[in-house]
């Protein structure tokens, strides 16, 4: 079945990037995201540097996004930055249970629970990330770990509040590596996180939800990822730093969409 997702692209920029040269690369990012409508473009700068690269891509279509939220509204939890402060300085959008959080700061399925609740109460859409280890991979149990990632992140949320929901696949062994998973082996995760989404809540909404691609996407491989029907676009690290790949995905991404209408 023809789906009408909108194909969505993430720039996840990490620990990188002066300040200036954020706003410049979001000036570059912004004139792709303009050019290419029919795809949904979301940077994730760091947060000392989100309200100037939203104020700079103001009017673009481009949106802005957290890397991260707290589990808590407010409080004392020093270091931490919260949903509503996000939602405040004009984020649009937010990463959860990104794997270099997930592995490198021990953050478990219950908290990104939380986080979640944090993200929807304050009108922010959640990227959710998952993905297996290349342990868990070699011993069989990729899908396994996917469909428990999403039971946990998941629980204690309604379908209803959960509708500008976006889940990132992203195998931890591509990330930053270099190595992209077989296309087929992408589209088959991309399938067990439709059929958990499907378990959990409803066949309609499995259907809606996007599903991305995260782990070494570039500008050569892009075409080849979006063009399965199961893969909705990416979630996109080192290359989102160089606006001319990020374009050539964001590029790519679109397409996808004119495809689907037979255009
Ligand atoms: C990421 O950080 O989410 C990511 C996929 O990184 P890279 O594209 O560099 O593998």
């Amino acid at each position: 079945m023809a789906t009408t997702r909108r194909p969505f692209v993430g720039g996840n920029w990490k620990m990188n990037t002066t300040r200036a040269a954020g706003l410049e690369l979001a000036r570059a990012v912004a004139d792709a995201a303009r050019a290419h409508p029919e795809a949904e473009v979301v940077v994730y700068p760091s947060f000392p540097f989100l309200e100037g690269v939203r104020e700079r891509v103001s009017g673009s279509g481009l949106s802005v996004g957290g890397q991260d939220c707290a589990g808590h509204q407010t409080g004392a939890h020093t270091g931490q930055v919260s949903a509503a402060m996000l939602q405040e300085v004009g984020c649009a959008s937010v990463l959860i249970g990104h794997s270099e959080r997930r592995h490198g700061l021990s953050e478990s399925d219950a908290l990104l629970s939380m986080k979640l609740h944090r993200a929807v109460e304050c009108g922010l859409q959640p990227v959710l990330c998952v993905g297996e280890t290349l342990a868990q991979r070699e011993e069989g149990n990729a899908d396994g770990v996917i469909a428990q990632q999403l039971h946990g992140a998941l629980h204690g949320h309604s379908e209803q509040s959960l509708a500008a929901l976006v889940i990132a696949y992203e195998p931890v062994w591509a990330i930053g590596t270099g190595r992209t998973a077989a296309v087929s082996d992408a589209e088959a995760a991309h399938r067990t996180v439709r059929q958990t989404l499907a378990d959990l809540y409803s066949a309609r909404f499995a259907e809606q939800v996007r599903v991305v691609y995260g782990g070494s996407v570039h500008a050569k491989n892009a075409a080849e990822l979006f063009g399965c029907e199961e893969i909705d676009g990416g979630l996109v690290g080192g290359a989102s730093l160089v606006a001319a790949d990020f374009a050539t995905i964001i590029a790519s991404a679109a397409s996808r969409s004119s495809m689907r209408r037979g255009r």
